[in-house]
């Protein structure tokens, strides 16, 4: 079925239920209301002139309109391309033209960026975009109040006549390893992950789930709202951007009983000097993604009583998820690794070279097959193309699988380091020199060399106090415990790593500005 039926049928069973809490804006929808709203916003959409297939923008921080915007959107059949809050004039130019928006739902203001003034100075250079409407402003509630022209009838109309083929959103990827692309997903695509998903985490109409990750990702949007919603669980927004305190916060007030968090995250809020004081005692299950997850922060989690925790593995172009951890896996799967397959779909680990599956326990290229997998890139057949061979989404992540399916990822291909014609994984080597007593963090990067191709650099960030290390230093410390060729050449002592806003690092970046560096 469609994102639409999944949710009104849901609203039908629990209408008393709380679907929706948006803490900091202090409001909460119960599953009647929620729906009630979501018609009266698809109708609006409606009257607008918008039609199944147009594409609407959405760029706001998380927020109770978010999340009504996806839901309304879903249920006429228009395609939300989310937008990641972070961008800027020259970005937002670029996903208006590329996916062809004609209407923006858009924030009035995030933090310290103007919404409305960003779009007006980058509108000259959109010309598809009609109209924009500014959550909380005018041009918002006139939006709701057009409901009026367009009878229920009408709206029931256009929703039985949706396909859960068809596209519904694009979101474009996080742009760690270049510019983004935007991932094509359809109806079947994310309902269907966001369902198994709630079956993975065990939701039932008892669940709150608190989600300080972005919406305009499918962690928020898919694992988060879609997992919820076909489950009839709560949805709780603890803030517009990521507070580690007010997530904490909203935790304990809300009495969540799940918890997500992107690595940087779980971190950040573990270490909050005050972290005692917030009652996690209701937390039973919750989710860490996105990047590779340190066992020793997994350990905390399950430590501090969330014993159902799971780390989930994926991608944008996959719905996201296609690895999980389950409830009854060992300790030590549940901290080394990414879980094992999630139901119907196929996972497979193959040479990026021949594009033969390698035996188990030998590191390939991860690949996912299902009804996961993104429709395509929005209009890009070359890219998608590349990426999607026989059905099978070619991950670009290096991951090794073991006799019982579990997975560990140990890298991604275009990180990889190819020196000397050795095969270098910057994974490994990272490991390594975070066991050296003054290194607080490190990121290890190829950098172009005449001789071999490619050299070694470590970004390094000191432990408070210490001193910055030196490439001597680095080999000292390496020599006789690693091979020679994945010992670094270069060391360079930095404050802080480029990082995307979904916070990963930007190792393309690094290799910029280090390549600058050495002329
Ligand atoms: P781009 O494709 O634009 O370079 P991106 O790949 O970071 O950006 P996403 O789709 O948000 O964009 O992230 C998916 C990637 O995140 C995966 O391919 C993988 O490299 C990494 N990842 C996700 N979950 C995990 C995990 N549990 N452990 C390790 N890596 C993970
Ligand atoms: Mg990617």
């Amino acid at each position: 079925g469609t994102i639409g039926a999944a949710f009104d049928a849901t609203s039908a069973r629990h209408p008393d239920r709380e679907a929706l809490v948006d803490v900091s804006a202090g409001r909460r929808y119960t599953y009647a209301v929620l729906a009630e709203e979501v018609d009266r916003l698809a109708r609006g959409l409606l009257a607008a002139g918008l039609a199944k297939g147009d594409r609407i923008g959405i760029w706001a921080p998380n927020c109770a309109e978010w999340t009504l915007t996806q839901l309304a959107t879903a249920k006429i059949g228009a395609i939300l391309v989310t937008i990641n809050p972070a961008y800027r004039t020259h970005e937002l130019t670029y996903v208006l033209g590329q996916s062809g928006i004609r209407m923006l739902v858009l924030a009035e203001s995030f933090k310290t960026s103007d919404y409305v003034a960003m779009l007006e100075q980058a509108r000259p250079d959109c010309p598809g975009l009609e109209q924009a409407f500014v959550i909380g402003q005018e041009s918002w509630n006139a939006l709701v109040a057009s409901a009026d022209e367009v009878p229920a009838e009408r709206l029931a109309e256009v929703a039985a006549g949706l396909d859960a083929g068809e596209p519904i959103n694009i979101q474009y990827t996080s742009g760690t390893t270049g510019f983004p692309k935007g991932a094509t997903l359809s109806h079947r695509n994310i309902l269907n992950n966001g369902y198994m998903v709630g079956e993975t985490c065990r939701y039932t109409e008892e669940d709150r789930i608190c989600i300080p990750v972005p919406f305009y990702h499918c962690f928020g949007m898919v694992m988060g709202n879609l997992a919820a919603v076909t489950h009839g669980a709560c949805m709780v927004i603890p803030a517009p951007g990521f507070d580690p305190a007010a997530t904490l916060a909203a935790v304990a007030q809300e009495r969540c009983t799940s918890l997500y968090g992107v690595p940087t995250m779980f971190i950040a809020e573990w270490s909050l000097p005050d972290f005692a004081s917030y009652d996690l005692s209701s937390v039973r299950t919750g989710i860490m993604a996105g990047s590779p997850c340190p066992a020793s922060m997994m350990t905390k989690l399950i430590e501090s009583g969330i014993e159902e925790v799971t780390i989930a593995y994926g991608m944008t172009e996959t719905s996201p998820v296609s690895t999980q951890n389950r409830t009854d896996d060992t300790f030590e799967q549940k901290v080394e690794t990414v879980g094992s397959v999630h139901p119907h779909l196929e996972i497979k680990v193959v040479d990026p070279a021949t594009g033969e599956t390698v035996p188990r326990g030998t590191p390939g290229e991860f690949c996912t097959k299902g009804y996961s997998v993104m429709l395509g890139y929005w209009e890009e057949p070359e890219k998608t193309a590349e990426v999607l061979v026989d059905g099978w989404m070619r991950t670009g992540d290096i991951g090794v699988m073991d006799d019982e399916g579990f997975v560990r990822i140990t890298g991604r291909i275009k990180d990889m380091v190819i020196r000397g014609g050795e095969n270098v994984y910057p994974r490994e080597i990272e490991e390594f020199l975070y066991t050296h007593p003054d290194v607080q963090d490190v990121q290890v990067i190829g950098v172009p060399d005449e001789r071999y191709g490619e050299e070694l650099c470590a970004w390094v960030r000191m432990n408070d106090g210490a001193e910055p290390l030196t490439a001597e230093v680095v080999r000292e410390f390496c020599a006789g415990r690693l091979a020679h060729y994945k010992i670094p050449r270069y060391v360079q002592v930095v404050d802080e790593f480029p990082m995307t806003v979904t916070g990963k690092v930007r190792k393309v970046e690094m290799r910029e500005r280090t390549v600058a560096d050495l002329g």
